[in-house]
């Protein structure tokens, strides 16, 4: 089954708009090949608020989520689902203006499975040579870190953390439990599939957590860029079904004997955005990665985007 993309074009950057009686949200103008329309920084609760995904440093966005505030209004959280720079680094600027903890994951050091075995020197070289425009704030700082299943309250609202790694190791989703929905970061989008790239991306670990959110009795998911998606389970096992076939294609590449990931990129994405290409290259690498694992493809030299591959 094909993933049923949904899209929301009409929307207006810096307004607040009301979804839920828990849930308003504010976008950020900062629309882009990854962005879609803009980072949507979510408000949750009223009279004391979290909120998340702060968004990129831009001042104008911090004034349109302060101004979407009622006066009385406190923030007692910033929550951040990850640590790429248009989703976290706004959060140092308003918690200097609210005063609120900013809350995310830190990376624990007795979680090896979560680590890339690709070298990063090169693979970082590599990202360069692509241009990446999915640039990490290194320097996060979380007054309150965040583990699987933490809770954190407010009045009205319960959010619970839900480690899901693999779009980057640090990923977090966020479940609003008084409305059974998930905020899925860039998990889970609903207009493009989320981009995997290695080291700090992990495919498997990536399986792993679409699978996790399976387990979940939701009714939606909130994206950060995006509109909403309804029907949760068929969403997320349609995701998890793309992949499986973008694995099987990767393999039936290889086997007409296409070793290079350059090569396979135009065959593979023929209907993407060619601006999204290097970002698929990585995919590709994230899967072949994750294929050389589990010993169904041989590569002779470190694994990295010029490198050949083959089946065993
Ligand atoms: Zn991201």
């Amino acid at each position: 089954m094909a993933i049923p993309y949904v899209f929301e074009d009409d929307i207006e950057h810096g307004v607040c708009k009301r979804l839920t009686p828990l849930i308003r949200r504010v976008i950020c103008n900062n629309p882009g090949p990854f962005t879609y329309t803009g980072t949507t920084t979510f408000i949750v609760g009223n009279g004391v608020v979290a909120i998340i995904d702060p968004g990129p440093n831009n001042i104008s966005h911090l004034d349109a989520i302060i101004a979407a505030l009622d006066p009385s209004e406190v923030v007692s959280h910033i929550l951040v689902t990850h640590t790429h720079s248009d989703h976290s680094p706004l959060a140092n600027a308003l918690k200097e203006r609210t005063g609120a903890k900013v809350c995310g994951f830190i990376e624990l050091n007795d979680t090896p499975h979560t680590k890339s075995q690709i070298d990063t020197k090169v693979a970082i070289e590599d990202a360069n040579f692509v241009e990446m425009e999915e640039a990490i704030q290194r320097d996060f700082n979380p007054d309150i870190p965040l583990q699987h299943q933490d809770v954190l309250n407010g009045p009205d609202w319960t959010l619970e953390a839900i480690h899901t790694p693999g779009h980057i190791d640090n990923h977090l989703c966020y479940l609003l439990h008084e409305e059974k929905t998930m905020f899925t970061g860039d998990h889970i989008m609903g207009w493009a599939t989320s981009v995997i790239v290695p080291p700090d991306g992990n495919m498997a670990d990536y399986m792993d957590s679409l699978e996790r959110l399976l387990s979940f009795d939701l009714d939606l998911l909130r994206p950060t860029h995006g509109p909403a998606i309804e029907n949760p389970k068929t969403f997320i096992n349609a995701y998890i079904t793309h992949r499986q076939n973008r694995e099987e294609q990767i393999l039936g590449q290889l086997a007409k004997g296409t070793t290079q990931i350059q090569d396979m990129i135009p065959l593979l994405y023929a209907d993407t955005d060619k601006r999204l290409y290097p970002a698929a290259a990585m995919s590709v690498l994230a899967h072949l990665e994750g294929l050389v694992r589990t010993g169904k493809v041989v590569c002779n030299s470190e694994i990295k985007l010029s490198s050949d591959f083959q089946l065993k």
